[in-house]
């Protein structure tokens, strides 16, 4: 393949309503900027881009309840998620907003070109108006009785007192939250994207063209999405917030078309602040534009946005690098219910010039790299993020440079010493070789988008150096008279000759993923940024012969165990106080919500799940997890280890003996060290209260249920 002449490289725009987690930082934001650093290490034209999406008929109703305005919510989140991603290294080209006249202007633009193209289809529908403001009502703008349990302040598209989600035309005695009054029916019409009109282009240009080049899970999600049959999806919408359409009073383009196109104003703005031209970035053939996203997002970069892109003349992604979510202790990162890691909290708690500054911002992107959703779900604990902390970013990357600085200062006088090619020995012609490799393997990782993999391979390269200098020994040799023969200052200085070069390599291997790290090995090798270029990558005569480096600083200082557990306790509180915050916010309603009915599924779905009937055997509490339960199930044909998250609510002894059902093909998970084979299907009360779904009298275990 023909290298690109330009790359542009997008992340996820995250909806300026609230802080934003960590999850998301892993999904979309460390990925990216990993990718981006990397190719500017390599001198290659690249613009990284991303920004606040603004829009959207939430932003406006989280306004009602707070008693402000919409712009007001956007101002203040704005900032914060700017600044948050700033602290944590992530280094965009420009953090855009959609709310801005350029990004209006440039998504009208992009709508008329499609109109007139004649690439949209117009619907006319009846829809609730309100008269007294004279405006459309979102689904969210009405309120009336729930037809379902009678609870009066339903909205339009859901009650939130049973669940059940509603259509406005459902509510009985509907009203406008704007004015008060009964609203009425009008016409209305509105531009539909027709995707349906594209399924054969997506076969081919993602099932096709990409189905092995791209990661497994947006391939799946694209097929089953075609599967179903694409639907034309409605462009615009009778709302005031968001970006208005030319010459069409009170309507404004749909927050999924307008948000992607954020990217398209975001690189115009980058282009004037530098003065450089936009348009080759998105209309030339020999960009790559490679969208960062969280699986959430799959559809909206996989399939809308390439037939708007490709509608309107654009060029395609090349990738779309989606990574699976990310949970947090034992559950799903939410942060509505309190159970979440926000990267404001991080920022605020680590990363402080008392607490390391720079160095505890790589902390976090080290760990979350190191378990990166690249293609499966995986699990950030606090244990976890101190574990791979010490034992391998302090013990075997930080170790390395420190021991090697303290060498050099004790053993050489703190310069570096010469190399003398007439001594080399087989484990210095080793080492030489593996710094040569690495950033072959870094780059093979990197360019695959394997993050996880090109992390191993610089700490794998770090560990070498330990070995190394852990074989050759210079402490060991004795001085006489504080001088060292002839032979063996040789071979003192061969070993830190070659350890000081691998930490050349390393801060350039590392700089993409730890950039604060990077820039302080810098200077405790009084070298400048250029050191960094790629191709410096793979030498050996990086640092000059006589040159005197500073003296040795730790690159990561130490965790205490009380500092961990600090945070385990505040993530508990947190989502204690969110619940008792909810429960008073609804203390009219405190029945638990049932679910709302989810999409239909087709029969093959459903059948692609094996249910049986299980006997619990056995049962016992998995320690330090208040919720999880270790079970032992009998399934007739074998015996079964599953965690279940039901220690709330049952004791070991009191179900041991139990039929259960047993979703039994479901893909083993690790949960507390253990792994768990499958699932007991459990039904959660109107209270809150699990209880088990099982077969009204005892069977043989193993029988299918269906
Ligand atoms: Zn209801």
């Amino acid at each position: 393949m023909n290298q690109p002449k330009r790359y542009l490289i997008t992340s996820a725009l995250p909806y300026a309503n609230g802080l934003k987690h960590i999850g998301h930082l892993a999904g979309a934001y460390i990925p990216a900027d990993i990718y981006a650093r990397y190719l500017r290490q390599q001198k290659r034209d690249v613009v990284f881009v991303c920004g606040s999406d603004e829009h959207g008929t939430a932003i406006p109703i989280q306004a009602m309840k707070e008693g402000t305005t919409a712009q007001a919510i956007i101002d203040k989140y704005h900032p914060i998620i700017e600044q948050n991603f700033k602290d944590l290294g992530i280094e965009f080209d420009i953090y855009h907003r959609t709310s801005s006249p350029l990004h209006h202007e440039t998504a009208q633009e992009f709508f008329t070109a499609l109109n007139n193209k004649g690439d949209l289809e117009i619907k006319e529908t009846e829809q609730f108006y309100d008269e007294a403001t004279s405006t459309f009502l979102a689904d969210r703008f009405i309120k009336g009785t729930c037809p379902n349990c009678g609870y009066d302040n339903a909205y339009g598209d859901q009650c939130e007192k049973c669940g059940k989600s509603l259509s406005p035309e459902e509510l009985i005695n509907p009203v406008s939250t704007l004015s008060g009054n009964a609203p009425i029916k009008k016409a209305t019409k509105h531009w539909y994207l027709p995707l349906n009109r594209h399924e054969d282009f997506l076969l081919e240009w993602v099932l096709k063209e990409h189905k092995d080049d791209w990661r497994a899970n947006v391939v799946g999600q694209v097929k089953s999405w075609i599967d179903g049959g694409l639907q034309p999806r409605a462009v615009t919408r009778d709302l005031d917030w968001g970006v208005s359409l030319p010459n069409e009073a009170g309507k404004v383009l749909y927050v999924w078309f307008d948000a992607p196109i954020g990217y398209i104003s975001a690189t115009k703005q980058w282009a004037l602040n530098n003065g450089k031209d936009w348009k080759p970035y998105w209309y030339n053939e020999d960009t790559k534009l490679v969208h960062f996203i969280g699986k959430d997002n799959i559809v909206f970069h996989a399939i809308i946005f390439p037939v708007m892109l490709k509608l309107h003349g654009n060029i395609l992604p090349s990738n779309v690098p989606s990574n699976e979510f990310m949970n947090l202790e034992g559950d799903k990162m939410s942060t509505s219910r309190g159970w979440s890691i926000e990267m404001d909290d991080y920022i605020n708690d680590w990363i402080k010039p008392e607490n390391g500054g720079g160095q505890m911002a790589d902390a976090l992107r080290y760990y979350l790299t190191a378990i990166a959703p690249e293609t499966k779900d995986s699990e950030f604990t606090w244990k976890g993020f101190h574990t791979s902390y010490k034992s391998e970013l302090s013990d075997i990357l930080g170790n390395f440079v420190n021991r090697t600085f303290v060498l050099m200062h004790k053993l050489c006088n703190g310069k570096v010493p010469v190399f003398h090619n007439d001594i080399i020995d087989d484990d210095d012609k080793q080492l030489i070789n593996d710094i040569k490799t690495a950033k072959q393997k870094v780059e093979d990782n990197l360019e695959e988008y394997k993050f996880r993999d090109g992390l191993f391979e610089v700490i794998d390269l770090a560990r070498k150096g330990n070995q190394y200098l852990q074989k050759k020994e210079p402490w060991k040799r004795k001085a006489i008279d504080g001088k060292y023969s002839t032979e063996d200052q040789q071979h003192i200085d061969n070993c830190i000759h070659l350890c000081l070069q691998l930490t050349a390599n390393l801060s350039i291997l590392i700089n993409p993923f730890l950039p604060f790290t990077a820039k302080k090995m810098l200077y405790m090798m009084k070298v400048v940024e250029r050191m960094l270029d790629w191709e410096n990558a793979g030498s050996v005569t990086l640092l000059k012969v006589g040159y005197s480096l500073r003296a040795p600083e730790l690159l990561f200082r130490k965790i205490e165990d009380a500092e961990i557990e600090i945070q385990i306790e505040k993530l508990k509180a947190k989502s204690l106080k969110t619940k008792e915050n909810k429960v008073e916010e609804t203390t009219q309603h405190t029945e638990h919500q049932i679910p709302v009915i989810k999409p239909e599924i087709v029969f093959d779905d459903f059948a692609k799940i094996d249910l049986r009937v299980g006997t619990i055997l056995s049962a016992e509490k998995v320690e330090k997890a208040d919720k999880l339960l270790k079970l032992e199930v009998d399934l007739g044909f074998e015996k079964r280890t599953i965690v279940s998250g039901i220690a709330m609510h049952f004791k070991s002894e009191e179900i041991i003996g139990k039929q259960v059902t047993v979703v039994c093909n479901l893909a083993p998970r690790k949960m507390r060290g253990i792994e768990s084979n499958g699932m007991i299907l459990m039904a959660e009360d109107k209270a809150g209260k699990l209880h088990f779904v099982n077969p009204d009298h005892k069977i043989d275990e193993g029988s299918g249920v269906s």
